[in-house]
């Protein structure tokens, strides 16, 4: 199959004005210009979509899908308002709701162009539905508590919840991690056999750090909401926290936490110091504008990770926070911000976001061999954006045009592995309709609790 467009945009090399990429076996066999591909290859079927950008699909390299319904329930609220209110809701959910609340996550990540994710769960409901769905991803085990007694039995369970998930998604393009949430909620001997854990199974680690100031002052000074209206709520108030007089990153490094397979997401809270400690350890960073700075956390100093050299991908963090999955959106709000922030324009470029959201996500959850950019031999993830409504006002730089005009409403198709999951407005792996009406029920019920 020949898939041609108006420009195709490899990412790891220029940009191919009136291009094709020949599709065969769920492989990238071949690029150029379409004329050039279709002498080439005659007998190919054509599937032209004209007006429209080709390109590697998005990587959201962090996200917790089965919190899609959450969306509107709790907004305008700084983050740890927030997190209070989502984590009583939660209570609420049962096995069914999570279950169709991450059919509802996945069928709007398919819909926005989304072809790989990196998923937080308990349940691994996300599991299941990118399994059946047929997206690509890392699904991370996500483990918590802060009584430092039940560090042996959360190992367990957690181990065999990864070996009841690798059942599940045998065959699948789904690749298994593990995840103690945060700071604010895993004890220091939790986050240590966590990361021991993953490094000796060569599984990705990834955490939520020093995401928010409450979380800085729970860490550095034990004290803040986190410390207590937060712990109350969870039962963990009677276990003493005292403050440990650092930071978030330098505790988590004094606990022996960090090395090249840690995914550190949102990373708003940091010093310069701080990111030198990440950056000794390689480790990967992910950056959830929209939603750091919906909830009053900061923005992160992105100028700083980029200019150090780490890899660096681009995450929604669930339509609960972010309330879409639209990575347009994501790579504009980050642009916009950093260059205010930084008043740097060439090094901060349309292109370079374009490339965090794809090559930078599939970097971060270790499937760059296989995705991230069109090259032949790689798999074939690939979306068409149209910009036929642009009337090429950008049309000489196609990079531009994806960060500065086009939504999520602009993808015209979404393939995985060379199979097509949507295209102009037909789902072709998941029942559209029977998802939204299932998920219409725990929208009521949550706005019922
Ligand atoms: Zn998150």
């Amino acid at each position: 199959m020949i898939i041609a467009g108006k420009w195709v945009l490899p990412i790891t090399s220029p940009p191919i004005a009136d291009g094709a990429v020949l599709v065969e076996n769920g492989a990238i066999k071949a690029l150029g210009s379409k004329e050039e591909l279709i002498l080439k290859f005659p007998h190919e079927k054509l599937m032209d979509f004209k007006e429209a950008l080709i390109l590697p699909g998005f990587v959201d390299a962090h996200t917790h899908l089965e919190y899609s319904p959450f969306r509107g329930v709790v907004a305008d609220l700084p983050f740890w308002k927030w997190k209070l209110e989502i984590t009583k809701l939660s209570f609420s959910l049962d096995e069914e709701d999570w279950e169709c609340s991450a059919e509802l996550g996945l069928m709007e990540a398919v819909r926005a162009g989304i072809t790989a994710l990196g998923d937080i769960t308990k349940s691994g409901a996300s599991l299941r539905a990118a399994v059946k769905a047929g997206l690509r991803g890392c699904i991370f085990a996500e483990v918590s508590g802060m009584d430092h007694r039940q560090t042996e039995n959360l190992m367990k369970e957690m181990i065999k919840r990864l070996d009841n998930w690798r059942n599940e998604s045998k065959n699948s393009l789904i690749s298994l991690g593990v995840s103690p949430y945060s700071v604010y909620n895993s004890c220091p001997l939790l986050l240590k056999e966590v990361a021991e854990f993953s490094r000796q199974e060569n599984l990705l680690f990834a955490i939520h750090l020093a995401g928010s100031r409450q979380e800085y002052d729970f860490v550095k000074y034990g004290s803040g909401p986190l410390a207590h209206q937060y712990r109350d709520l969870m039962g963990w108030g009677e276990f003493l926290w005292q403050p440990t007089g650092v930071s978030p990153v330098r505790y988590v490094e004094n606990w022996q936490v960090l090395a090249p397979n840690t995914v550190a997401i949102h990373c708003v809270q940091v010093s310069e110091e701080d990111i030198d400690i990440l950056r000794r350890y390689e480790v990967r960073i992910v950056h959830c504008p929209r939603t750091s700075s919906k909830l009053g956390m900061g923005i992160t100093p992105l100028w700083s990770f980029i200019r150090k050299g780490f890899v660096t991908g681009l995450g929604t963090d669930s339509p609960a926070s972010n309330y879409t999955n639209d990575f347009f959106d994501e790579m504009r709000v980050s642009l916009l911000l950093q260059r205010g922030l930084s008043a740097r324009v060439e090094a901060l470029s349309a292109e370079k976001f374009v490339e965090m959201a794809t090559l930078g996500g599939a970097q971060v959850l270790g499937l760059d061999d296989k995705v991230g950019s069109l090259e032949i031999g790689k798999r074939a993830d690939i979306i068409a954006v149209d910009i036929s409504e642009a009337h090429e006002a950008f049309g000489r730089d196609p990079y531009s045009l994806l960060v500065y005009w086009a939504n999520q409403e602009n993808v015209m198709m979404t393939m995985v592995d060379g199979k097509i999951l949507y295209r102009e407005g037909n789902f072709y792996s998941l029942d559209s309709e029977g998802i939204i009406s299932k998920t219409r029920k725990v929208k009521k019920k949550l706005l019922d609790s």
